[in-house]
């Protein structure tokens, strides 16, 4: 380790709102390459995010799951909707996993449609694309203070690299690192920068990957915190352990005291 302080940040729910985006960008994958016979897509499905699709969004890992989620909530026989909802989100993994069998899809092939959706959207009107994120400026103002501080920041996410780097750049924010799903998982690349820098803290929204984290034994020792502003489950909150804290927009410059 050369001493060199480091912040890790998860993407989506925790640098910005991207909500509106993940609904557009899974439609439109809907839309134009899945070609299921079981939906229509009629063109006022865009303007707004579907209810059920809030509030199952904190249960996605991956971007693909997000597409069967749009898929099951347009579907025109027997939609995934409120009052079906709890069935879906109780065996969540095990759902999506039956409706990837079902259909014949490959989860590689529903990512690859995601990316596919984004990167037509980017060519045909990016500034319409990047303005369906929306930034939490608390965390942007703290990424800049750590910048001042000479402490490095990198950014760990489960979507593409490419898409999370035109959102940061457009926000002029250059971390030193950003990984995407390409790279593995979270916590591996915990692990390798965990061998190189000193890890101060990783703020993410999702709890499990916080766990997985804490009981890896090469990145046990990382500070982790969960961002009480992003995508959280009703139970997340409740069930954080002592080693992960909960962490709340107003409370981030706390975290500037610590890393002196
Ligand atoms: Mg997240």
């Amino acid at each position: 380790m050369d001493g060199q302080k480091l912040f890790l940040f998860d993407f989506d729910g925790v640098i910005v709102d991207g909500m509106n985006e993940y609904w557009h960008s899974s439609l439109l994958a809907c839309e134009k390459y899945l070609n299921s016979p079981d939906i229509q897509i009629k063109q006022n499905l865009y303007k707004k995010v579907s209810n059920t699709f809030k509030e199952i969004r904190p249960f996605v890992k991956y971007g693909w799951e997000m597409i069967i989620i749009v898929h099951e909530i347009i579907k025109i026989e027997n939609p995934l909707d409120k009052n079906n909802k709890k069935n879906f989100i109780n065996k969540y993994h095990l759902n999506c996993q039956k409706i990837l069998d079902d259909n014949s899809w490959l989860a590689e092939d529903l990512q690859k449609f995601l990316d596919e959706s984004r990167k037509y959207q980017i060519d045909k009107d990016f500034e319409m694309w990047v303005n369906l994120h929306k930034p939490f400026d608390e965390v942007i103002a703290f990424m800049e203070k750590l910048k001042q501080q000479k402490i490095k920041t990198g950014i760990i996410t489960t979507k593409g690299k490419i898409f999370a780097t035109k959102i940061l750049e457009k926000l002029n924010i250059f971390p030193e690192f950003i990984f995407g799903y390409e790279s593995g998982t979270k916590t591996e690349i915990a692990k390798e920068l965990d061998k190189k820098y000193e890890i101060l803290g990783f703020i993410e929204d999702r709890i499990k990957t916080l766990i997985d984290i804490k009981q890896n034994p090469d990145t046990k020792s990382i500070p982790c915190f969960l961002a009480d502003w992003g995508y959280l489950k009703e139970s997340d909150r409740s069930s954080l352990t002592k080693d992960i804290r909960l962490l709340k927009l107003r409370n981030l410059e706390d975290l500037l005291a610590i890393s002196k």
